[in-house]
């Protein structure tokens, strides 16, 4: 290992097309700062790269130096894995470049590009792949983890869309990935995070998606235990091209409602019919539900994600949601201390449960539900109540957990055994590979695949 100096960084500077920032540079502030304003981390060193080049000196540089290796995409996952205290911050979100062939119906993108600017480019031909339910997450690591949208049901998770991808392993190799090419290296990146390097490049497989149909249904939280049972109902039988989600959630002015909020994405007249007991359902207070772009549908959530925000989330994934959960549901949200939070019932179904549990590296295809805990808020006075909320709420409804987590969700707290339960019958093919592809485990900053 070479001790770390102002000449070494000087020299990797002079190297590098892209940026390197030390703490006490202009910019730094700015870059280190990830989506959730719980993560207050201070790199040694950030790596701003533009290509292949960068990374490979930035990923030889940490490992020469004995420096902790972060990897930033879009800078969304809730536990800040994107960033390390002192060592080095490999911050892709320079990256951003698309290229969409409609022909083939295919995109590249870089790994720094979010779902909003990777949407601008599809949908400029009315294309789309499944990608996250916001807009402002990063295309890399939800990808990379799994990938639940509003197209899954139709079009498998985001990860199940990936053809190939580019990537710079431990070693500062850079390899492609694809089912033909390394096969095993993308069997792992289907799903395994950002365990095995920095994925430079991402090629998706897109399909026709236009006008789709999509909104939220909001009703009184006095109403909240018929709507859940109603969303239950409805989740019995969906076709694919309808995505659903029931929750509870807070309306701007601050009130606790419950909510349907949906995406079709097949045929108008057949969205119409399908979703017309949906809307006739109760009195709703709002009814946004209607035909919009894919794009829009991408957005229409993103206001309540502000980035900078508090957040503190916890996840399981459920095979039914029993009378039990949904009195939990309630009672737990009835007590929500503040008015950015909120419980959410993700209903997974259609293409994505027609994958199989070891065809990529994400074990979770069964029908069912991904219940999660968004705490969310402003005041860091309040970080303890809001914490303690989401992990009572997580806890009392564990009688309802089935084996399953999503990595993309799990928290610094979860610990290793949460990883190891995310990844089920595939955890120690993915030790396998983690062996082979990061033997040090330079790239440990994520939801963590020791190797063997
Ligand atoms: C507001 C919000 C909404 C969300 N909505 C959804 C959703 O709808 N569906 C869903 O499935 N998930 C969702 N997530 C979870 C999301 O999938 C994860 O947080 C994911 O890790 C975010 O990816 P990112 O690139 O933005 O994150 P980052 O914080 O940049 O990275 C997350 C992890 O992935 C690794 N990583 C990122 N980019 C690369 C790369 N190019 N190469 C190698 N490793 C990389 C990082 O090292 C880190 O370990 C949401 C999260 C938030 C905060």
């Amino acid at each position: 290992m070479t001790p770390l100096n102002p000449t070494n960084i000087t020299d990797l500077s002079a190297r590098f097309s892209g940026v390197v920032l030390r703490p006490d540079q202009s910019g730094y502030d700015e870059v280190r700062r990830v989506h959730n304003g719980m993560i207050d981390r201070r790199p040694a060193l950030i790596a701003g790269c533009v290509g292949n080049a960068d990374i490979v000196d930035a990923v030889n540089f940490a490992r020469t130096h004995g420096l902790e290796l972060a990897v930033r995409g879009g800078g969304h996952n809730v536990a800040g894995r994107a960033v390390c205290e002192g060592g080095l911050m490999l911050d892709l979100s320079l990256m951003k470049g698309i290229h969409v062939d409609p022909v083939c119906r295919t995109a590249r993108a870089q790994g720094g590009v979010t779902w909003r600017e990777f949407n601008r480019e599809t949908q400029a031909h009315s294309l789309a792949t499944t990608g996250g339910v916001i807009s402002t997450t990063g295309i890399a690591g939800l990808t990379l983890g799994g990938g639940l949208g509003w197209l899954m049901a139709k079009y498998g998770l985001a990860m199940d869309n990936l053809l190939s991808a580019e990537v710079v392993t431990a070693s500062g190799d850079i390899l492609r990935a694809s089912k033909e090419e390394n096969a095993d290296l993308f069997w792992g990146l289907q799903g395994g995070g950002g365990n095995f390097g920095a994925v430079s490049w991402l090629e998706y497989r897109l399909h026709p998606v236009g006008t789709v149909t999509s909104g939220l249904l909001a009703h009184p939280f006095d109403c909240a235990r018929d709507v859940l049972k109603f969303f239950r109902e409805v989740t019995s039988g969906l076709p694919d091209d309808l995505t659903i989600f029931g929750g509870l959630l807070h309306a701007p002015d601050g009130a606790q409602i419950a909510v349907i909020i949906l995406c079709h994405c097949g045929p108008l007249a057949e969205a119409e019919a399908a979703l017309q007991p949906i809307k006739k359902f109760g009195t709703p207070i709002l009814d946004s539900v209607g035909p919009t772009s894919y794009e829009e549908t991408n957005r229409m959530l993103d206001a309540g994600f502000p980035r900078g925000a508090l957040n503190y989330w916890k996840s399981n994934f459920m095979v039914e949601l029993s009378d039990q959960a949904i009195d939990t549901l309630i009672s737990q949200f009835a007590a929500c201390p503040s008015p950015m939070s909120g419980l959410l019932v993700e209903h997974i179904h259609g293409a994505t449960t027609r994958v199989g549990v070891s065809e990529t590296a994400f074990p979770h295809r069964q029908e069912g539900y991904n219940f999660l805990v968004v705490s969310e808020w402003l005041d860091p006075a309040d970080n303890a109540q809001n914490i303690a909320w989401a992990r009572e709420s997580y806890d009392a409804m564990r009688p309802s957990f089935s084996a399953g987590r999503y990595v993309n969700y799990l928290g610094d707290d979860d610990g290793e055994d949460a990883v190891a339960a995310a990844y089920g019958p595939n955890y120690q093919r993915l030790r396998a590979l983690k062996s082979k592809y990061d033997p040090t485990n330079l790239f440990h900053l994520n939801q963590n695949i020791r190797p063997i």
